[in-house]
């Protein structure tokens, strides 16, 4: 790493003055060399910085061994001076993502002994992966103490040591380091090896909130916000709950309560409407008992039902077929056919091919659907001698 890049010296930098001295057409676009940048290159989790070269928009920026190398849609001559301007909203965004990350990684490396094997900033949640079981409670006490610190409003203070200084200093770190190690510490919370940039005191983060943390390999994955972000997400949530609020006309923190409360009127009206049904399905069968078969159109049956109508047809006695269907023209129909004994594949065969149909089962029972017209389907078991 090179601690004399903008970023590092001062990580509020908005604007700054450099010199371009490469610029390369490539499949990203124009890659853009300056003599220095505060835009920071994607890296160590955190995306790049976004903005603007001479008005120029910087589509990304990445790294090219020790050069940082800015993308643009149009060509910046090399030797033109150039005013970088950095997209401050996301940068300021980002920052209070990481430095969150920092902190509450340090907690729970502190108290429960695991690491964070996963960092990821998204466009809309920030992931953290440790490698140990952590359960919702212990991340929520984590929450409680990180906010804390927070409020404290504690100074982040970037360190430099030397190989030798680094030996008695207990880091984060994902693997061994050599070199210049850039320390990033926000004392008496977490220390950790770190390439990204941070706010200067734990205040500028305002609030952490976790979200949910879930089974994750070995370990579990949390779902955190900071900041800016953690309001607008609340926010979301909390309109979704003021709708569901209006909808039920529950209290704000009852919402949960009454739905619980519709889930079990919908459940008894279903049993209610079940016996119904049956009731219908029962007297249908009665009218029909004594002929030798049945063909029967009835609307709004449940597949269950259409199954259960011809299935009473068949146990009242009837040696023919026993056909019902359900539906209309526009829809099509469910249907189950069936005969006592019998062997209807043949017949589902053709019936199916005949009306546009799909389904089977027993040789003595089948159930499908088809799409075509009440009419076709008198037809076909007219011409079919039914
Ligand atoms: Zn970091």
């Amino acid at each position: 790493m090179n601690p004399e890049r903008l970023y590092y010296k001062d990580a509020y930098m908005r604007e700054f003055t450099s010199r371009a001295i490469s610029c390369e057409k490539d499949k990203k676009g124009y890659a853009v060399i300056l003599e220095n940048t505060a835009f920071y290159p994607e890296g160590g989790g955190q995306p790049c910085d976004m903005g603007t070269l001479n008005g120029i928009p910087v589509t990304y920026v990445g790294e090219k061994g020790e050069d940082v190398v800015h993308y643009t849609d149009s060509p910046i001559e090399p030797g033109t001076e150039v005013r970088g301007v950095i997209d401050w909203e996301r940068r300021f965004d980002l920052m209070q993502q990481h430095s969150a990350e920092h902190i509450v990684s340090g907690m729970f490396h502190e108290k429960y002994g695991c690491n964070n094997v996963g960092f990821h900033i998204g466009k809309d949640m920030i992931t953290l992966d440790l490698d140990k079981e952590i359960t919702w409670e212990q991340v929520q006490e984590i929450e409680k103490k990180a906010n804390e610190y927070v409020w404290a409003d504690r100074e982040c203070v970037t360190l430099y040591p030397s190989e030798e200084e680094r030996e008695h200093i207990d880091y984060r770190s994902k693997k061994p380091l050599k070199g210049i190690v850039r320390l990033i510490s926000f004392p008496d919370a977490d220390i950790c090896a770190c390439c990204g940039t941070h706010v200067r005191r734990s205040g500028e983060l305002g609030i952490i909130k976790m979200f949910s943390c879930q089974k994750f390999h070995q370990g579990v994955r949390i779902e955190m916000l900071c900041g800016g972000r953690a309001i607008e997400h609340i926010n979301t949530q909390l309109e979704q709950n003021k709708a569901i609020s209006n909808l039920l006309s529950a209290k704000i923190g009852e919402t949960a309560k009454a739905v619980d409360r519709l889930l079990g009127e919908n459940q008894s009206m279903k049993s209610t409407l079940i016996g119904y049904e049956r009731e219908k399905l029962n007297s249908l069968a009665q009218k029909h008992k004594g002929e030798s078969s049945v063909l029967i159109r009835e609307e709004g049956l449940s597949p269950d039902s259409v199954r259960n109508l011809a299935n009473m047809l068949m146990e009242n006695g009837a040696e023919g077929l026993c056909s019902v269907f359900s539906g209309n023209d526009q829809e099509g129909y469910k249907y189950a056919v069936c005969q006592k004994d019998g062997n209807l594949k043949e017949f589902i065969k053709e019936m199916n091919a005949a009306l546009n149909g799909r389904g089977g089962g027993k040789p003595f029972f089948a159930q499908g659907s088809v799409a075509c017209k009440w009419a076709d389907i008198e037809n076909f078991f007219k011409e079919a001698g039914q």
